[in-house]
């Protein structure tokens, strides 16, 4: 079975480039695909308090022959319990229901920009991390403002910012900010969430040539230009399929054209430095 390459945190830690997201998957049906994940080799799991599945995905853990510290485990604090104290208590909440002593990675989920409370928020992460309960601590959807404030502020850098990148919307800007910072760049919806960019045209021709699906070239240029890499699905044949993009290297001249998709209006989600949620 193949093996994800691991890519280095700026606190020394680790984390496999290779991961699987579980959003938009119900609790029951979490514990099933998380399990199936692990059997195809996947040792990175990508939860969120919103996502209402950290119950299912701890009783994956619980239930797999894979050991618990084998696997890497990321869950995410939600915009409404930004603020130190509400933080730490979101914490030992989302804790509780996985079900694990220690967490690899917690991210603040959003800057939430309007609200206010992005800085007290890392601050308590900096706490967390210091007390070993979490080995790891990032940001998700931060602009560029916010992400050097933070930094700024209390000298601690994001291992990782999770930021919706696909080939449509590549985030050359934002992965030079996270480069230069010491921050490792992590995509969500790295596939696009299943749409046009499966059936474009460059993606089906190199696809062809590497005998390869679109999903797994997608992949494999994510891992290629050096994100670490998040595909979701709760299909059996794709999450084997996803994994298996380890095994397609992409040339130069495939990551090129790839690269080139990328247009202004590529992005799917809300734009961080405008979301009011
Ligand atoms: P994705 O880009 O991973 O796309 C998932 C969809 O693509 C599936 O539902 C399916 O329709 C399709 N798909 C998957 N594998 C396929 C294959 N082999 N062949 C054909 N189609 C395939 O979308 P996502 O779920 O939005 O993103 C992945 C993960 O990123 C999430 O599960 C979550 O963990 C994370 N995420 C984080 C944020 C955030 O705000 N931090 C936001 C969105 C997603």
């Amino acid at each position: 079975m193949a093996v994800s390459p691991t890519v280095k945190f700026n606190d020394g830690n680790t984390i496999p480039q290779l991961g699987y997201g579980v959003w938009q998957v119900k609790d029951d049906v979490a514990e099933k695909v998380v399990g199936l994940a692990l059997d195809a080799g996947f040792r990175h799991i990508d939860t969120a308090r919103i996502y209402g599945n950290e119950a299912g995905v701890g009783r994956a853990l619980a239930a797999s022959s894979v050991n618990r510290d084998d696997v890497f485990v990321t869950t995410k604090v939600w915009n409404e319990d930004q603020g130190y104290e509400s933080t730490l208590a979101a914490f030992d909440a989302s804790m509780k229901r996985l079900g694990i002593e220690t967490l690899d990675l917690l991210l603040i989920h959003w800057a939430s920009v309007h609200r206010g409370l992005y800085l007290e928020t890392w601050k308590a992460f900096i706490e967390l991390q210091k007390s070993g309960r979490v080995k790891s601590i990032g940001v998700s959807n931060f602009p560029e403002e916010q992400l050097r404030e933070i930094v700024a502020e209390t000298g601690v850098t994001p291992a990782i910012h999770q930021i919706e990148l696909h080939p449509f919307f590549n985030q050359e800007q934002l992965r030079k900010v996270n480069n230069e910072l010491g921050i490792v760049t992590q995509a969500w919806s790295p596939l696009g969430q299943g749409g046009d960019i499966l059936t474009h045209e460059t993606i089906t021709k190199i696809a062809e040539k590497h005998d390869a699906t679109p999903a797994q070239v997608v992949i494999a240029w994510h891992l290629a230009i050096g994100n670490v890499v998040i595909p979701k699905s709760v299909t059996p044949e794709r999450i084997v399929e996803n994994f298996e993009a380890l095994n397609i290297t992409l040339e130069a001249k495939d990551v090129d054209v790839i690269n080139a998709l990328s247009h202004e209006d590529g992005r799917i989600g809300p734009d961080p430095a405008k979301a009011e949620f």
